[in-house]
């Protein structure tokens, strides 16, 4: 707990989306939040929604998470013993689609900068204080995505992959330490995400398709029980569950024929 005593979250990428509404969730359940995002106007807002509606208090840390001097100041508020913080999430996050060989490989590296790095540096930054305390926790935000190769998006797919690996094995490292860390593995979910990745998702049908507050509604369900993975919900849990005990060599190929489909 903060020394102010009510509990502290860190959200990245708290300006839209999934982060946008685990802010309100968790400010909500009394927490006061370090907001990070580079969007700085609608993180103000944001800051100003949460007071006025919850209470809370919400600090504003505009950082690009894929540039080391902003990634650095996010680990140096994680790192401050002053102000101790109590759950990270680890949310921000973005996808690039096409064959890979054609894409900005520029880009590909901010997206394994962000999706990767970033979350695995703030992870490093939050736990020594954690464990030093006993308690509170990180939620790694991957996706569904991570559970088969995905042609067409190929580094977006393989850096999931490596956060729902790197957060299990960091969950089982930290039993006994009464710190908890937990993979959120969503499915389609209603954000800017496909919009900003260049995702068709038109032929995606509606049943398919979450909110971000249902989400994380599920998610922090699945956290304050101490699980290592949250799918949320059974459609997304099936998906997931067929494609973790079928061989890549078959989830792949339908994923391959999937993509090509949906570029005719
Ligand atoms: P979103 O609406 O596009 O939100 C992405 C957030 O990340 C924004 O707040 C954005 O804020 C922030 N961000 C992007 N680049 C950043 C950078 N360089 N530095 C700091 N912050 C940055 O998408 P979303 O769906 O909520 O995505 C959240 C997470 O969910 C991502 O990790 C995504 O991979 C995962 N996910 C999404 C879906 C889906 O269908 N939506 C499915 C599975 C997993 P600024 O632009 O202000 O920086």
């Amino acid at each position: 707990m903060s020394s102010t005593s009510r509990p502290v979250a860190l959200v990245t990428g708290a300006s839209s989306g999934i982060g946008y509404a685990f802010a309100l969730a968790l400010a909500d359940r009394g927490h006061d939040l370090v907001l990070v995002a580079r969007d700085t106007a609608r993180l103000d807002a944001l800051a100003k929604e949460l007071g006025d509606a919850y209470g809370a208090s919400a600090e504003v840390l505009s950082a690009d998470l894929s540039d080391a001097t902003g990634l650095a100041a996010v680990e140096a508020r994680l790192a401050d013993a002053t102000r101790p913080v109590d759950l990270v999430v680890n949310n921000a996050g973005f996808g690039t689609s096409g064959h890979f060989a054609e894409l900005p490989i520029d880009r590909e590296q901010q997206e394994i900068q962000l999706n990767v790095l970033a979350l695995v540096r703030l992870t490093h930054a939050a736990l020594g204080g954690l464990i030093e305390r006993g308690r509170g926790g990180v939620i790694n935000v991957s996706s569904i995505a991570a559970y088969q190769p995905t042609p067409g998006n190929a580094t977006y797919g393989a850096t999931k992959a490596f956060v729902s690996s790197f957060t299990q094995a960091v969950h089982e490292e930290l039993k006994g330490t009464g710190v908890k860390c937990m993979v959120l593995a969503p499915g389609f979910t209603r954000t800017e995400f496909q919009v900003r990745g260049g995702f068709d998702s038109s032929a995606v049908p509606g049943f398919l398709w979450q909110d971000a507050a249902t989400v994380v509604e599920h998610a922090l369900r699945a956290y304050d029980k101490g699980r290592a993975v949250c799918v949320p919900g059974p459609l997304n849990t099936a998906t997931a569950a067929f494609t973790a005990v079928t061989p890549h060599a078959i989830t792949r190929r339908i994923a391959g024929v999937v993509v090509s489909q949906s570029e005719k």
